[in-house]
């Protein structure tokens, strides 16, 4: 059985610990390869790494660190296809969809190419008579990342080429669940020329973790994943001093109002919801439909539906399978739940016939296909819950009122999109709505690297959100310095507060 290792100092590392996690191919349900679960000496040799590499990587000049991120970028950028195979057979998600997740990480690359024009301070000449005043921004030291299964380059890279081009050193520690896109990507900065111990992968669970947050040498943690594990990680590591951006889950709502394109609200439907099998932070799960066109659009969602091809991500299909068969046994168990509840079932994805390899992973891999329900109620678990699946709930209100009342008094408030032709509508619900991210007449808004991603709520622990200026601004502290040459007319005692003249 493969073994994939951990990345220290610029080599794999098997770890002293003998924990091992198990990686499946989630389209064959076989088990593929086994991941490294460090210990805590594990965690200690990948802290230390970053430690030791930390001081020759922040004094060395911009002009050298934006050569290693453009050699970075150009290796991502040939070899993206061979990542986004990686992700295919450990995530599951179809290879054009992989192939995206990249190419959204690599933009966050490009802009941190730009990164000596990002860290540029301020200047005021003779603030003060013959004082300067000027501010600077300097790396945070051994940056902490930790990430979840559903993009593993994508999340990683929404955090750690700012923080390498800012002059931080990294350790990553990405899902167990698809481990080896890390490892690719580790292996890419070497040979892009980024010296040893500056970007370093540690596999594992909640022993890395929590190694992680408690380490004194881990300046800051960037964390995505469940609410649940957000709010430990923000105070966890918060308690232990360090500066923390936790980005949880979501229950993204998208509104369809009578005066929407109903054929382009149904195509954006079936996209935000069923892409990636659900397994997207900004995915749409709650669609709030207006009464009076509710019917129409449910209609015109499971005709589409119908449409969806579900198999392996690597013969060309619509929607992959889910991750494990752990998580598609949890997303089953909502669809029994919403008809136990009395939400009307219009599609039922647990009778999909796959198109998988064989007839051995038709059975055995974590199926399950897009799903539908009706008239869900706001009290049924399948809308109350992140599901993280293909499943999408129609809910019904009268209007515009009811709808955004709805959205803003749900705890999350990650994603949200607006389905209207009508201007000031679309204006209203931009200013009103309690969410960090808006689509108008786009059902996923994804993150556009030079502006700021994240939500609000239960979405995100922490003031900081990911890229962006933000991003600069998490990964680097600022310092502001008055100074004064001496000048032979300008002397002598005064014990007052200084006072400017
Ligand atoms: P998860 O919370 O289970 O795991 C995330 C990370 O935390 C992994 O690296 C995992 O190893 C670690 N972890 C898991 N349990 C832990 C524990 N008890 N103690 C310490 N560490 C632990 O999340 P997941 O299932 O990998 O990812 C899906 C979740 O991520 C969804 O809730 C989704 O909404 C969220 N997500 C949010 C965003 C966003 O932008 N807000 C983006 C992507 C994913």
């Amino acid at each position: 059985m493969p073994l994939v290792e951990h990345w220290i100092a610029g080599a794999p590392s098997a770890g002293s610990g003998e924990r091992r996690g198990d990686v499946y191919d989630p389209a064959t349900g076989r088990l593929a390869k086994a991941v490294a679960l460090a210990s805590e000496a594990d965690v200690q040799a990948a802290v230390s790494a970053a430690r030791e590499a930390f001081p020759a990587w922040r004094d060395t000049s911009l002009a050298r660190r934006t050569a290693v991120l453009f050699a970075f970028r150009e290796l991502l950028n040939a070899r993206k296809g061979e990542l986004a195979e990686i992700i295919t057979a450990e995530h599951g998600k179809v290879l054009s969809d992989a192939l995206g997740e990249v190419s959204r990480g690599q933009e966050v690359v490009e802009l941190a190419c730009g990164i000596n024009h990002l860290l540029k301070g301020g200047f005021t000449e003779n603030a003060s008579t013959k004082v300067d005043v000027y501010s600077l921004r300097q790396p945070l030291g051994v940056v902490g990342i930790i990430s979840p299964f559903n993009f593993p380059a994508m999340v990683p890279m929404w955090f750690f080429p700012i923080a390498v081009a800012a002059g931080n050193t990294v350790v990553l520690k990405p899902s167990e669940k698809d481990p080896s896109a890390a490892n690719f990507i580790a292996q890419l900065w070497k040979e892009a020329g980024l010296p040893d111990g500056v970007f370093n992968v540690l596999h594992g669970d909640k022993v890395a973790v929590d190694g992680l947050l408690t380490s004194p040498d881990v300046a800051s943690i960037s964390f995505v994943g469940s609410t649940p594990i957000a709010r430990y990680v923000y105070e966890t590591a918060t308690a232990h001093g360090k500066r923390v951006q936790a980005l949880g889950g979501a229950k993204n709502h998208m509104l369809v109002l009578p005066d929407a394109d109903l054929d382009l609200a149904a195509d954006a439907a079936v996209n935000a919801g069923f892409g990636s099998a659900g397994e997207r932070c900004m995915a749409v799960s709650a669609l709030v439909a207006v009464d009076s066109i509710a019917d129409e659009l449910v209609a015109k969602i499971s005709q589409r539906v119908a449409t969806l091809r579900t198999g392996d991500g690597r013969r060309g299909c619509d929607m992959g399978p889910l991750v494990t068969g752990a998580h598609r046994d949890k997303v089953t168990g909502y669809v029994e739940a919403g008809v136990r509840e009395g939400a009307e079932l219009v599609v039922d994805g647990r009778e999909v016939v796959p198109d998988a390899v064989d007839e051995q992973a038709v059975a055995d891999g974590f199926w399950l296909g897009p799903t539908l329900f009706d008239k869900v109620g706001t009290d049924m678990s399948i809308y109350t819950e992140e599901i993280f699946g293909p499943v999408l709930s129609v809910v019904r209100v009268a209007g515009y009122d009811e709808g955004m009342a709805l959205i803003n008094a749900n705890r999350y408030g990650n994603g949200v999109a607006i389905f209207t032709n009508d201007g000031g509508a679309a204006r209203r619900f931009r200013n009103e709505v309690q969410v960090g991210m808006i689509g108008v007449n786009v059902p996923v808004p994804v993150p556009v690297a030079y502006y700021s991603f994240g939500g609000w709520k239960a979405s995100l622990f922490g003031d900081s959100h990911a890229h962006g200026t933000e991003g600069v601004h998490f990964f680097t502290r600022g310092k502001v310095v008055t100074e004064r040459w001496l000048d032979p007319s300008h002397g002598g005692l005064n014990l007052g507060f200084p006072q400017n003249s």
